[in-house]
């Protein structure tokens, strides 16, 4: 069974947690025959039931997270609303607890509702200054929590972002490149239109050793430059290691595949990437068949590579 996500566990954990925090007062409250803060109480354990049992069974976390924040919001603003000022304090950790579930956008308008909703409800019952002092602090409770919450998620953007791409080139790294791969060969849902092309720059270690290795870094960034600059957005571009390239194209013929590959290589042919220097790249393509696993699909472009060396460098090989 797959993982579940940090959001599932949340939900499960606070619509989990809330029934045995609140079903006592539910039955405190039975007990006392308070039958209408009783009613509060069990709808909010019922609800929280039935979101964990949903959340358990279909793991939709969108859903479920704005539901539970409404849910807990209602009933948080009902209970106020039967028992009065004494509830207030339940107020701060509903509010807090929305952030971990839904994006800062989200959470902050529906606590304002709830802010707005509760001025109404408190007007009536506490003095100006007291309900300032609900109101103000609850305010800032929730500009923190927003600062907070908003740039956790620009961090783990960030990090995404980091964990994808190549630092040098801005591509997609060798890990992107193992995800696509095995999303394309996955069992089954073989995409035999796919085509993978290896890159790989001629004689770069001599640029490297005549130039220096800040230029063999400039004619790298130049070269995805480049590559770039022709494909299509549905293409996967990535860094596979050192001055070595690998480009998946889906919906092309064999003919077209190597037609395509024709044009990158004689792109760089014709380029200046550093003055005075002719760069040139060697190219290996191998189109996926029903036979082959990701591992063969990569070996099959890889002596294709190979060939194209072989002969002289600054050619294609393709596959048969
Ligand atoms: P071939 O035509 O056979 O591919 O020869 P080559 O010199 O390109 O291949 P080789 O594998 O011998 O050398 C690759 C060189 O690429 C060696 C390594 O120092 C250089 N290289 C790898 N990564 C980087 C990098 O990030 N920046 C720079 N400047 N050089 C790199
Ligand atoms: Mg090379
Ligand atoms: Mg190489």
């Amino acid at each position: 069974m797959l993982k579940r996500s940090k959001e599932e566990v949340i939900l499960l954990m606070l619509s989990g947690l809330s029934i045995p925090s609140i079903l006592p007062f539910g039955i405190i409250r039975l007990v006392q025959r308070n039958w209408l803060l009783a009613a509060v109480d069990m709808a909010i354990v019922l609800g929280m039931m039935g979101i964990w049992v949903f959340v358990w069974r279909t793991r939709k976390v969108r859903f479920a997270g704005i539901a539970v924040t409404i849910f807990y919001s209602v009933g948080m603003l009902a209970s106020i609303y039967v028992k009065g000022q004494p509830i207030v304090y339940w107020v701060y950790p509903t509010m807090i607890a929305a952030f971990f579930i839904l994006k800062a956008r989200e959470a902050l308008f529906i606590n304002t509702v709830s802010v707005l909703l509760l001025i109404v409800i408190l007007s009536q019952q506490m003095a100006l200054l007291d309900l300032s002092s609900v109101v103000v602090t609850l305010i800032l409770i929730n500009l923190f929590s927003y600062i907070f919450s908003h740039s956790t998620s620009l961090q783990h953007t960030e990090l995404h972002h980091q964990a994808d791409n190549d630092f040098l080139t801005g591509i997609g790294n060798r890990r992107a490149f193992d995800r696509k791969l095995a999303e394309i060969c996955q069992t089954g849902n073989v995409q035999t239109s796919a085509c993978l092309f290896l890159l790989d720059l001629d004689h770069f270690k001599s640029i490297n050793d005549r130039l220096g290795h800040a230029v063999g870094d400039q004619v790298l960034v130049q070269f995805c430059h480049l590559i770039r600059s022709r494909i299509r957005a549905v293409d996967g571009f990535f860094r596979y290691g050192g001055e070595e390239f690998v480009l998946i194209t889906v919906g092309s013929d064999m003919a077209a595949a190597n037609n395509f590959a024709e044009e990158l290589r004689a792109l760089i042919e014709r380029s200046v990437l550093i003055p005075d220097y002719q760069v040139t790249v060697s190219i290996g393509v191998a189109k996926l068949t029903e036979a082959d696993s990701a591992d063969t699909w990569v070996k099959r472009a890889d002596a294709m590579l190979y060939e194209a060396k072989q002969s002289g460098r600054n050619t294609v090989r393709m596959a048969t």
